[in-house]
């Protein structure tokens, strides 16, 4: 598909940080997006147009960008801006909108101050929570990336809260009296943890810290593709227990604050599970490790004086048969992130296709969501795989982030805390890991990235994944990721996977 003249005047509304959306704002042009100078004030930028180009002063930073006459006025494009000047450009599936966002350049957190800056000026209101008390600050125009993020201290934390706001919190018991900060726009973001409101409010009293009491564990089935763990004890902890992967057939449940008798046995009754031991993670955390016969999603929960695990069998039997929908990330306008001259729809399409050729191989039905450099929106890609009933929803995609060279390796993303999703990553991973040669960075909730996850794989009514496989700015993965062998190796990966995640244990 190619993207033709836009009718002018601009046929783009903009969303620029923390304003609200600008109608009919800009003008499309090929892969640039113009506007004109009422636009460039409106957003608080200064200029001064000379011939064929403009010098443009914004967000402190001087820039000399090309014009292009359009109903006789000298017009740039704001996407080349915001790129200069470390912003991100979002369309909306249907290219009626772009958001451009600021991104958080750097946090300087300690006991007494916070100090947050951005790329682009934003807006940042703050709040009190209680129980346990909290500081909030909203930033609203920007996006974080967490892992160029210098450490913050342990009771601080930062991450994406929606698709426009950045969320900071401090828990601490003074931050029931500390002041509220309140901020004007702008670029920096700095405020006190030291000044109290005169007259404190009353700090909530800690939960009890005595460890519970294991007194039995148990494991049973109904015969079916479904088994329970339950762990009694007496007491209250007041921590949740937790539940997580090491390996496809491998779970781990972990009760924090909590001693065993010497010598405690687990009740054993289930078929799909192998084996199972009690772990002393210290002198008080417990864990008990489950070997599974064949890979099972968990869910983790706590009744009263009981801490149990749901385990389920996803439907097994082999790949042979199965519908699975592969999604070759971006496409046509949209070119995903690109590095060293290559771009990420392209490998996408790749990638898809091979394994796409594999799993038909191997017996599987598929459906892809492109086939060639054509723009599919977000949403249509999980429709594609509900329409049809499929099985499970694979999408292609590399990675990129603001600082070319500073991260490398493999994510498999999964939804929200979806079970199934997060058993299907996790045979993924445990594939991937061994074969992609590249740091292995785990399965991640795609709650990391955005509070409502990945519109494809939230749309997905199927378990689903998302495979970051490196990153395409990073010169190691890069040489991997433009290596066709490297990508058929990562095409038979997910296949084995895919056997791994459909076995029956036979
Ligand atoms: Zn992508």
């Amino acid at each position: 598909m190619t993207v033709a003249w836009a009718k002018p005047p601009g046929d783009v509304a903009i969303q620029f940080a923390h304003n609200p959306a600008i109608p009919s704002a800009g003008t499309l042009v090929g892969e640039r997006l113009y506007v004109n100078p009422d636009f460039i004030q409106r957003i608080g930028w200064t200029f001064s147009a000379g011939r064929g180009q403009m010098a443009v002063n914004g967000e402190g930073r001087n820039l000399r960008l090309p014009t292009k006459e359009i109903q006789g006025r000298p017009c740039i494009d704001i996407l080349e801006a915001a790129r200069l000047i470390g912003g991100k450009a979002e369309w909306s599936p249907d290219r009626k909108l772009v958001a451009i966002h600021g991104v958080v350049r750097s946090v300087e957190a300690t006991d007494s101050t916070v100090r947050i800056d951005t790329t682009i000026g934003a807006k940042a209101t703050a709040f009190r929570i209680s129980d346990p008390p909290r500081l909030v600050v909203d930033i609203t125009g920007v996006e974080v990336d967490l892992e160029r993020l210098q450490p913050l201290p342990p009771n601080h934390r930062i991450g994406q809260f929606n698709a426009n706001t950045v969320r900071y919190v401090i828990e601490a018991p003074d931050m029931a009296r500390v002041k509220v900060p309140t901020f004007t726009k702008g670029r920096t973001i700095l405020f006190s943890l030291t000044q109290f409101e005169t007259k404190p409010a009353k700090a909530a009293p800690s939960p009890s810290s005595e460890p519970i009491q294991i007194r039995a564990v148990s494991l049973g089935d109904d015969g079916t593709a479904q088994a329970k763990l339950m762990v009694g004890f007496e007491g209250a902890s007041g921590q949740r227990p937790s539940a997580r992967y090491e390996g496809p057939t491998r779970i781990v449940l972990t009760l924090p604050n909590a001693v065993a008798p010497a010598g405690l046995e687990v009740r054993d009754n289930s078929s799909i599970v192998k084996s199972a031991a009690i772990r002393l993670n210290g002198p008080t955390s417990v864990s008990v490790v489950l070997e599974t016969v064949r890979p099972l999603s968990f869910t983790v929960g706590q009744q009263g004086e009981v801490a149990y695990l749901k385990l389920r069998a996803p439907l097994f039997g082999g790949l042979a048969g199965r519908l699975i929908v592969v999604d070759a990330g971006h496409g046509g306008h949209d070119s995903g992130a690109k590095g060293g001259g290559t771009l990420e729809k392209a490998n996408a399409l790749d990638t898809a296709k091979r394994l796409a050729a594999e799993l038909a191989e191997a017996g599987a039905s598929v459906i892809l969501t492109r086939d060639d450099d054509t723009f599919v929106t977000l949403n249509e890609r999980p429709a594609v795989a509900n329409r049809a009933g499929a099985d499970l929803f694979i999408s292609c995609h590399f990675n990129s982030n603001t600082v070319a060279n500073s991260r490398s390796g493999t994510i498999i993303f999964y939804h929200r805390d979806d079970p199934e999703g997060k058993l299907l990553a996790e045979c993924v991973r445990s594939v991937v890991a061994k074969r992609s040669d590249l740091p292995d960075l785990g399965t991640w909730s795609d709650q990391r990235i955005y509070q409502s996850g990945f519109a494809v794989l939230r749309g997905a009514e199927m378990p689903g994944v998302l495979l970051e496989l490196g990153f395409i700015n990073h010169a190691t993965d890069r040489s991997k990721i433009t290596d066709p062998a490297w990508r058929q190796a990562m095409a038979e990966s997910v296949v084995e996977a895919l056997r791994i995640y459909f076995s029956n244990g036979q």
